[in-house]
């Protein structure tokens, strides 16, 4: 194992061993082969993480910063994570199979989120009220939480940490960060990046390990006073169950099942692209896929058949070829739950139109590949079409007419995205208004950005990320009283 590499966490300013010593194997997911040692930190990890980072919160340099000092430390991150962008995307490529042509537009777009909340950091404003007491003077500050546990998921670990730690950090919050056990390396070579623009020691905290033992440890950590939780909808029930316990401030963003709508009036060659980008990009492993494909039944063949001929073309193979088009999928508990709801689809009736099993292909070497499968003939009470998969699995339902596709896309229990494809305004903005999502997308797909709120309706989460909305997320709001009466009234005196 001698190209393997050994990875340590940041804690307080330090590179450090998990307390009992032990490690962890990460896998490349192309090769199948162990190319990282991870520290398995445990609960006492957790306790060391969180102490350093209240010291940073309450003593030291970081207390003392102005919001635009914060500001400028931010952008000046941003600088140096886009400087290091394709190395940074190497690891991800390394640990989590993604497209390196993704992976690497993705770290280049991520310094913008630094750029951002670092220019909001020293606008967030307090009011003065206009009081209805005599003599008094009132005004509202909007004050960090403190203690901020972030925990990410193994699909986009450095660009989900930067949704997280961008306005905490601008709020003026310390940061303890737990990424997946299956992408913990990436995070830790940001945590260098950190150190090297001069964040405070303790500020930013990386520590790693298995979810159920350090995640549930820091979550449960009375010292921590923000959760912001990124993951499946198990986990966010149960973080969100123990945030509760100690009336922490949680928010989470979970999974989908969204619907992309395909109306007879739509241009049908972009919509196509839009359907595909939608479930493919990524191999489906994105919290926002297209996974439930709604076309009217009127097109619904001719739409079909394009789209399963256009699959048909995506070139699988190693992700870190910029030419790939489909990768492995990230793990292989990933691999095999796709791989389960490949069955589950056939044994509900779905039919097979594409794909429809795993991927042995020459190029795909050892990885874990699933072919791009098309289901069609589903209906949505099938579990198939009801329940996230997070693979490169698509269901194809029809639907007659706007009414329809309106009860179908909002018939789960799912609310974090939708896709409608339309050439008319009224239908576009009448589809907005009614599919109950977080994000809509009338002719795209997948568009996201630091400036756009993002997050579930239902049990896609809870709060915002992204956009102006996200500071707030960690923040709260001070009343300030000051009387400049010459007297104090009589307290036995009530007026
Ligand atoms: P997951 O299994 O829920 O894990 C998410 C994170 O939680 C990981 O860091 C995990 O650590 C940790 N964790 C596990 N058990 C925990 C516990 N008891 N207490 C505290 N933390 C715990 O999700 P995943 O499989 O990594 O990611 C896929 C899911 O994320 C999908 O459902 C997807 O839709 C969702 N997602 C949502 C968004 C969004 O913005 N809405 C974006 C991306 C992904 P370990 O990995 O070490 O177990």
């Amino acid at each position: 194992m001698s190209d393997v590499k050994t990875y340590k966490m940041m804690i307080g300013g330090e590179w450090v061993d998990a307390s009992g010593g032990d490690t962890f194997e990460s896998m490349n997911p192309f090769t199948g082969k162990t190319w990282a040692l991870i520290p398995k930190g445990g609960k006492e990890d957790a306790g060391r993480a969180v102490a350093a980072a209240r010291k940073a919160f309450e003593t030291g340099e970081w207390p003392k910063m102005t919001a635009t000092q914060r500001g400028h430390l931010l952008r000046k991150l941003g600088d140096l994570i886009a400087e290091k962008a394709d190395a940074l995307a190497q690891t991800e490529v390394r640990d989590n199979g993604k497209l390196i042509a993704e992976m690497g537009m993705q770290l280049k777009y991520v310094p913008q989120w630094y750029y951002y909340f670092g220019g909001l950091a020293d606008k967030i404003e307090g009011a003065v009220t206009p009081i209805d007491k005599a003599e008094h003077f009132h005004y509202t500050r909007h004050e960090p939480l403190g203690v901020v546990c972030a925990i990410t998921p193994w699909n986009s670990p450095l660009l989900l940490a930067a949704w997280k730690l961008a306005p905490a950090l601008a709020a003026g919050n310390t940061v303890v960060l737990k990424p997946s056990e299956f992408t913990s390396a990436s995070s830790l070579e940001y945590a260098a990046l950190f150190e090297e623009v001069g964040f405070p020691p303790g500020v930013v905290n990386v520590v790693t390990g298995y979810g159920h033992e350090i995640g549930a440890a820091l979550t449960e950590h009375p010292g921590v006073d923000k959760i912001t939780f990124t993951g499946g909808p198990e986990t966010g029930k149960r973080v969100y169950a123990t945030g509760a316990a100690q009336l922490k401030r949680v928010s989470l963003e979970l999974g989908g099942k969204s619907p992309n709508i395909v109306f007879d009036d739509c241009d049908m060659e972009n919509a196509v692209k839009g359907a595909i980008s939608g479930i493919f990009a990524a191999t489906g492993q994105t919290c926002i896929a297209g996974s439930r494909l709604l076309v009217q039944q009127s097109i619904h063949d001719e739409f079909v058949d394009k789209l399963v001929a256009f699959a048909k073309t995506a070139k699988m193979g190693d992700p870190m070829s910029m030419d790939t088009q489909v990768g492995p999928v990230t793990t292989v508990p990933q691999y095999e739950k796709i791989l389960s709801y490949l069955d589950i689809a056939k044994d509900e009736g779905a039919e097979v139109r594409m794909g429809g099993g795993k991927a042995v292909r020459p190029e795909c070497g050892d990885g874990y590949f699933v072919e791009p499968t098309v289901f069609t003939g589903v209906n949505n009470r099938m579990r198939i079409a009801q329940e996230e998969v997070f693979g490169p699995v698509l269901s194809v339902i029809p639907f007659k007419d706007e009414e329809e596709a309106l009860h179908i896309g909002n018939d789960v229990v799912y609310g974090l995205a939708a896709g409608v494809w339309t050439q008319s305004m009224r239908r576009a903005f009448t589809m907005s208004e009614k599919l109950r999502a977080g994000s809509v997308w009338v002719n795209t797909y997948r568009a996201v950005s630091y400036m756009a709120p993002f997050g579930g309706f239902k049990q896609s989460g809870v709060g915002r990320e992204n956009g102006q909305d996200a500071i707030r997320e960690y923040m709260q709001t001070k009343s300030v009283w000051m009387s400049y009466a010459t007297e104090t009234p009589n307290p036995f005196v009530m007026r």
